[in-house]
């Protein structure tokens, strides 16, 4: 049974109820869902939930089966949009176990979406344990084949039932994970990107470090945009001199100068309208292992555009929980269109994206404690 909720945000020991699926998949049906499973359709068979409320704090913590929530046409979150989620993966590793990239920091992230959106704090133990037992429970759903990944989504929304507009005094955290095939079936295609003359994401004051949906809502116009262009992910700029790079639709941006051992990566810093991106701070922390240069620093797309153009710049690249680490190919916009490094994947993004993958995949010593093992 749950217990031990008392106060605000301290829930330390919260007991899970475990309520197993009456009525799994199918071993032949999972295994068929499993061969092609796409991105974000298919679901697990069950998921976690807690329960918050001013008066209680956290409490009714379970694992249940996977399943529709009914909520009160009133419910805040449909009106006033306090919703927040985090994504990560669980990958299958060589020795039969599995394990988990970086899970604390996602759950530190969440906190810090948390305190933006006026929303209560999740306990980071709590986090982690709703992810533990959903992954080890549905540990049949992570895909086996080259580049799989099972991907975890833990998410929260205020469930008050009421027309206010104010915090909510309610809410429900919730963990559901979908198996996904690799992003890279078929081979590392660069990408193209539209950089958005119309459209920006995030104001200095605004939600833009943090992981909230409205981000997102604001953000799928500019990102049909890109796709009606035939390019695959938006660029968002600066909000104030419509000059500076920010990031993609969903992922973070670096550009790369020098080569060999001279190599210098720069990206925007964060300084409140991007996504602090946790592949982004590993991208750091490698480079500063392998002894590259990092500039966290504005960076004009004027300055991508003059680099491009003359050679200096020699490979840019996106990255992010889905994709890892992507090389951009060609940059275009309403009166922009270049190409980077020839449109080809360059060295430094290679060993980037395969020595994260090595790491993430259990397949090499993790000397930085990003992986945790079940
Ligand atoms: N920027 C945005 C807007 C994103 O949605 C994401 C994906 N979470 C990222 C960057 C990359 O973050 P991460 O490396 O933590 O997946």
């Amino acid at each position: 049974m749950s217990a031990g909720a008392t106060g605000k945000t301290n829930t330390a020991g919260l007991e899970f109820e475990v309520r197993p699926n009456p009525r799994p998949t199918p071993p032949d049906e999972r295994a068929a869902l499993l061969v092609n499973p796409g991105f974000g359709r298919i679901f697990t068979d069950h998921m976690v939930t807690i329960r918050y409320s001013d008066t209680k704090g956290w409490y009714d913590a379970r694992l249940e089966p996977y399943g529709p929530i009914s909520l009160s046409p009133a419910t805040a979150a449909l009106h006033y949009a306090q919703e927040i989620f985090e994504g990560l993966k669980a990958y299958h590793s060589p020795d039969g176990g599995i394990t988990l990239f970086r899970p604390e920091a996602n759950a530190r992230r969440m906190q810090l979406t948390c305190d933006r959106m006026a929303m209560p704090r999740l306990p980071e133990e709590e986090f982690l344990t709703a992810v533990r037992l959903l992954v080890e429970r549905d540990r049949e759903w992570i895909p086996t084949q080259e580049g799989g990944s099972l991907y975890i989504r833990p998410f929260m929304f205020a469930t008050e039932v009421f027309l206010g507009v104010k915090p909510s005094s309610e809410y429900l955290f919730c963990v559901i994970a979908s198996p996904a095939g690799s992003y890279f079936a078929g081979g590392v295609q660069p990408v193209d990107v539209w950089v958005s003359a119309e459209y920006t994401r995030a104001a200095p004051g605004g939600t833009g470090a943090a992981k909230c949906a409205g981000n997102y809502a604001s953000s799928l116009v500019a990102q049909a945009e890109a796709i009606e262009a035939g390019c695959d992910q938006v660029v968002f700029l600066d909000a104030v001199e419509r000059r500076y790079v920010d990031e993609l639709g969903g992922m973070n941006v670096f550009s790369v100068y020098g080569d060999g051992d001279d190599v210098t990566l720069v990206t925007p810093p964060l300084a409140g309208t991007i996504l602090p991106g946790i592949t982004r701070e590993s991208v750091l922390a490698l480079a500063g292992q392998f002894g590259w240069r990092v500039e966290e620093r504005q960076y004009a797309v004027d300055e991508w555009q003059a680099d491009a153009e003359s050679g200096l710049l020699r490979e840019s690249f996106a990255c992010g929980t889905a994709a890892v680490v992507t090389p951009i190919g060609r940059v275009r916009g309403a009166d922009l269109d270049f190409t980077i490094g020839g449109g080809a994947e360059g060295p430094v993004t290679r060993r980037l994206r395969e020595t994260l993958l090595d790491i993430q995949h259990g397949r090499v010593e993790d000397t930085h404690g990003w992986v945790h093992r079940l």
